[in-house]
Parts: structure tokens; C-alpha cells; sequence
């Protein structure tokens, strides 16, 4: 069964898509937090970052944010969030980064 972020890849739902590479798709985040808020997702179903060590594509998600970040005119700075499990508000099991941008962010975090 794929998970929702592999529909949204395989155009089976619709995704509102900015990049694609070999290992990482991205598109805007149905429901953003900030003027820029970007879901990349890798196109393996890694199931979060607590799984990424034996997998080692983190490299391609970090690359991938910066190029995304660069095109949308970012030129100020972003944030990149990734949430591991119940406390750390992970809501889709697809490893996946959060690209905010566009305001300023606010810290601790909520
Ligand atoms: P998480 O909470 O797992 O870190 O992030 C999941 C993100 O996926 C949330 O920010 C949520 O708004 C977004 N999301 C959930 N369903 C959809 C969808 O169908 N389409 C898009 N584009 N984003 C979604």
C-alpha cells in the first residue's frame, strides 16, 4: 500500500509539484504555515528520519532544499523541519523535509 506523499509522486492524487530529481520530489504543502511551505519527500517510502541512517538520503533532501530555496528567491533564509513520530507532530510515515520560508520564524518552535 503506497503512502499518501508516493500517491502524490505517481500523479494518482493531485500535488501541486515544484521539483523533481532522481531520489526527491517536492510540492507546496496542502495546508502551509508560511508563505513558502514546501513538502520534499523522498522517492523511496523511507518511513521517517528515525529510519534514514541505513539509507543515507539525506543528502539528497539537503541538496534538494537548497536548490528549491534558491528558486523560490529565499535569499533571506528558511527553515527545514523534519518530524520523527507522535511528539515530533509526524503525520504522514514518508520521510520527508518541511521548507518554510517567506517570514521570519519564530523560536522555540510550538
Ligand atoms: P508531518 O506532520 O508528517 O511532518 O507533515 C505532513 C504534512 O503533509 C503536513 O504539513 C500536511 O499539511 C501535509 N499534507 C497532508 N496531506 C496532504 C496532501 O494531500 N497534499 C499535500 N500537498 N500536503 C498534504
Amino acid at each position: 500500500m503506497s503512502t499518501l506523499f508516493t500517491k502524490i509522486i505517481n500523479r494518482e492524487i493531485p500535488g501541486d509539484i515544484v521539483y523533481e530529481d532522481e531520489h526527491v520530489v517536492a510540492f507546496r504543502d496542502i495546508a502551509p504555515v508560511a508563505p513558502v511551505h514546501i513538502i520534499l519527500v523522498t522517492r523511496t517510502e523511507i518511513e521517517g528520519p528515525a529510519s534514514v541512517p541505513e539509507h543515507g538520503d539525506h543528502t539528497h533532501l539537503l541538496n534538494a532544499a537548497k536548490i528549491i530555496a534558491e528558486q523560490q528567491g529565499l535569499v533571506n533564509g528558511y527553515r527545514l523541519v523534519l518530524n520523527q513520530g507522535e511528539d515530533g507532530g509526524q503525520t504522514v510515515s514518508h520521510l520527508h523535509v518541511h521548507l518554510l520560508g517567506g517570514r521570519p520564524m519564530g523560536w522555540p518552535p510550538g
